[in-house]
């Protein structure tokens, strides 16, 4: 039987990957606070709702993409959250990236009520939700993974299981924090070669080819120009925004308190972000740091 999916949170990842489930034959309906989303899924095949307790009433399994654990938190144990209104075995997995700790507050509130919840944060940005090759990396017990596993595959393409229920977080939170660190080191480095008279594409090309090749330059090249279907070629709209970014560092810094883990670099990275945050880039991708760096 066609398993029957609630998609909450239909943003720059959360629409393309709605969208996959759609394509791969699952029965998906969509909620969002944002209706021309709402509208835009409808028109690929979804069914829609008006609330998102309407869109689990029948939901074999919730799949939630949010911008934050403040919101993650409220949409399932808040004041009607959405845990009293679930099903009887049903499969929760939230995408969204969000604190350790919150993952595994909203996993233990759903054991409570009988219900499965698996952590399982996104890598891989809008291109490869778009594609369906996003990476999965997920938190909880075994058996509920295994349960996640074939749904995610019609999303994702490597699907890790790293461990008990927020370990995809931890997980994630490490990548970004390595992520932010490579996004910043290339766009200074690309910066540095222009401002010496060299063309960014040229520079890009050697470094890939060099010790400096790293995943921004081979496929989220933060240069205007270099490459076509990046942020940076399109005034550095969509893709992963520098407020999201922040969220993600801040997360990691929190980790590194916690853990008394030594994230010198991490540190700096959170810095630079914040205030290229609080200069009016927080709804720019992330890779408009170079903006920053930039002295014209
Ligand atoms: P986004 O801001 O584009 O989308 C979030 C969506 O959630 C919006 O459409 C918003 O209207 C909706 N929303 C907010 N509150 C809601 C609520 N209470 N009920 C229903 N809908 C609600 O963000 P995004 O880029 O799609 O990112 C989503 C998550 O994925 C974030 O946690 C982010 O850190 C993570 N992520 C993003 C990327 C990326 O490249 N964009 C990559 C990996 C992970």
């Amino acid at each position: 039987m066609t398993q029957h999916i609630a998609f909450i949170g239909l943003g720059n990842m959360g629409s393309p990957m709605a969208k996959n489930l759609l394509k791969k034959g699952y029965q998906v309906t969509v909620y969002d606070l944002n209706k021309e989303a709402i509208a835009a899924l409808k028109t690929a095949g979804a069914e829609t709702a008006g609330q998102a307790t309407e869109a689990v009433k029948n939901a074999d399994v919730v799949i939630s993409m949010l911008p934050n654990g403040a919101i993650v938190k409220s949409l399932y144990t808040g004041k009607d959250g959405l845990i009293s209104h679930l099903k009887d075995n049903v499969l929760v997995i939230d995408s969204s990236t969000i604190a350790a700790d919150d993952a595994r507050y909203v996993a233990k509130a759903c054991e409570m009520k009988g219900i499965a919840m698996v952590d399982a944060p996104v890598s891989g940005g809008v291109a490869a939700a778009q594609a369906g090759t996003l990476t999965f990396i997920c938190g909880g017990d075994p058996k509920h993974f295994d349960q996640a596993k074939p749904i995610l595959e019609a999303m994702g393409k490597n699907i890790f299981h790293a461990g008990a229920s927020g370990a995809g977080q931890v997980a994630k939170i490490c990548n970004n924090m390595l992520l932010a660190i490579h996004m910043i080191g290339t766009a200074e480095a690309l910066n540095m070669g222009v401002q010496q008279g060299l063309d960014p594409t040229v520079m890009s090309e050697i470094m890939k080819a060099s010790s400096g090749n790293n995943w921004s330059l081979q496929v989220y090249n933060p240069y205007p120009g270099v490459m076509p279907n990046v942020p940076a070629s399109h005034g550095y709209q969509g893709g992963f925004m520098v407020s999201l970014m922040s969220k993600d560092l801040g997360l990691s810094q929190e980790l590194a308190a916690k853990s008394q883990s030594a994230t010198p670099m991490g540190a700096l990275a959170t810095q630079l972000y914040q205030i290229h945050q609080a200069s009016g880039s927080a709804n720019k991708d992330f890779s408009s740091i170079l903006e920053m760096l930039k002295n014209d």
